[in-house]
């Protein structure tokens, strides 16, 4: 079996020569960024080397041991960069790939409606040609991070004439213009890591579509699949190796400021790691019907883990997406909603209290209205059951009544599509 002691060689002889952590975190990002060690798994020509995941996993193993900062991972950035990666041209490769890796660009996403989140085909934001530009009008919504990026992916209508799927083009948009409006939206759990974005003869300019017109539902599979795979991570360099060097403080104030929006997310996950701990602490414990909830939740909870390991196997080994991402994306809900349940049977009422006295200090509170939102992000519950019937276990499709021209469909926000 390759233990890969080559590769380790190799990248630790690069890390000698060049780790220099009195540079800025730009300057070193740049020079990783040219030299391919920063995102080994691009293509060569792309700022890569062309090598498999496992084989990065295994660079990227060798940097955190030595404290080596590698390149910027945090938000939305990587979603931006596989699909740049699979239908950009040549000069957006260019002028976009190389400062995602720096991390001097934030982006966003810009994929949800009002009248059309699941349904994502069903998008009414309009984009029109006039002349070499163009012009977008609409809304979004739940959009992460749009509050402080430079850049958006967004889906938008270009053709009213053709059915749904048909008619939408995916584009990079520059958040930075004015006439795209920003507006944070404050969550109950007190978070306020959503937006509305407003578009009102928005521009973007010709070249800035992300393959071809009307082809946009092939390129949001991309980021799709991509986002279900693999939730959102940043790499921290293991702390007793992180130095006094002030490229440390850049990057630790660079993740608090991108991991800003996702500080919730471990409750939102259930927070399952605590509910042993409570029980005992409170004393639940001796409770048999109490150990049983428990015992389930565990059961769920490895099960799940086990599942996520297969798929992380899977993509090490560079095999195409499976059912996987639908399987574990539907696991990590039924996992939160069962930890939520056991703190509460656990703590009773007292899992509601926040503030000053309350068990956790209010983490438990938060996990409760929290967790509902992992069964929404990235595709509910519901469609990842309707992907898993229909195109892994070969069940029939659901009716439709939308395959007409898109003009003449019924919309759940019945704008006017002319
Ligand atoms: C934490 C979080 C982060 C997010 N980040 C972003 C982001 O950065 N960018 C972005 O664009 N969006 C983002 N979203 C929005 C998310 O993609 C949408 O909320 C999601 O796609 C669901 O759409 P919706 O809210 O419009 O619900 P709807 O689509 O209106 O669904 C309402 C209900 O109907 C059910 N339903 C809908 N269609 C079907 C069907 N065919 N069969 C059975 N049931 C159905 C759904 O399961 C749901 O229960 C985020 C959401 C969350 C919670």
């Amino acid at each position: 079996m390759n233990d890969f002691s080559e590769l380790r060689k190799e990248v630790s002889s690069w890390i000698n020569a060049n780790w220099d952590p009195s540079l800025d975190l730009i300057t070193w990002r740049k020079k990783l960024a040219d030299s391919g060690w920063g995102a080994p798994d691009w293509p060569k020509e792309d700022f890569g080397m062309g090598l498999s995941p496992e084989e990065s996993s295994i660079i990227e193993e060798e940097f955190s041991k030595k404290g080596v900062i590698g390149a910027a991972q945090s938000g939305v950035r990587l979603l931006a960069a596989v699909t740049i990666l699979e239908h950009g041209t040549r000069e957006q490769k260019d002028r976009y790939l190389k400062p995602i890796l720096t991390g001097e660009e934030n982006w966003c996403q810009l994929f949800s409606e009002p009248g059309s989140g699941s349904d994502l085909a069903g998008a009414t934001t309009r984009a029109d040609l006039i002349g070499d530009e163009w012009i977008i009008n609409g809304q979004k919504v739940w959009n992460t991070s749009a509050h402080h990026a430079d850049f958006g992916l967004l889906v938008a209508r270009t053709n009213w004439d053709v059915p749904k799927h048909e008619g939408i083009s995916y584009f990079i948009i520059d958040m930075r213009q004015k006439e795209v409006e920003v507006r944070q939206l404050r969550q109950m759990n007190g978070h306020a890591s959503f937006n509305e974005v407003f578009f009102t003869d928005a521009r973007v300019s010709r070249e800035n579509i992300l393959g071809t017109e009307g082809r946009g539902w092939q390129v949001a599979m991309t980021t799709l699949a991509y986002e279900r795979r693999s939730f959102d991570r940043a790499r921290r360099v293991s702390s007793d190796m992180a130095g006094d060097a002030s490229i440390y403080r850049e990057y630790e104030m660079e993740l608090e400021k991108a991991n800003e929006p996702y500080k919730w997310y471990p409750q939102r996950a259930g927070r399952g790691d605590l509910v042993l701990e409570t029980a005992i602490e409170t004393g639940a414990i001796e409770n048999a019907a109490i150990r049983q909830e428990i015992a389930r939740f565990h059961v769920l909870n490895e099960s799940a883990k086990w599942t996520a390991a297969r798929a992380k196997a899977a993509q090490k080994a560079g095999q195409p997406q499976g059912p996987e991402g639908s399987l574990g994306k539907l696991a990590a809900s039924r996992v939160a909603q069962s930890a939520a349940r056991v703190h509460t049977s656990i703590m009773g009422n007292g899992a509601l209290l926040t503030g000053e006295g309350s068990l956790k200090d209010g983490i438990l509170a938060e996990v409760l209205v929290s967790t509902p939102a992992i069964s929404i992000a990235g595709g509910t519950d519901e469609i990842q059951k309707n992907i898993i019937a229909e195109r892994v276990l070969g069940l029939p499709k659901e009716p439709r009544f939308d395959s007409g021209p898109f003009r003449d469909v019924q919309k759940n926000a019945d704008k006017s599509s002319t």
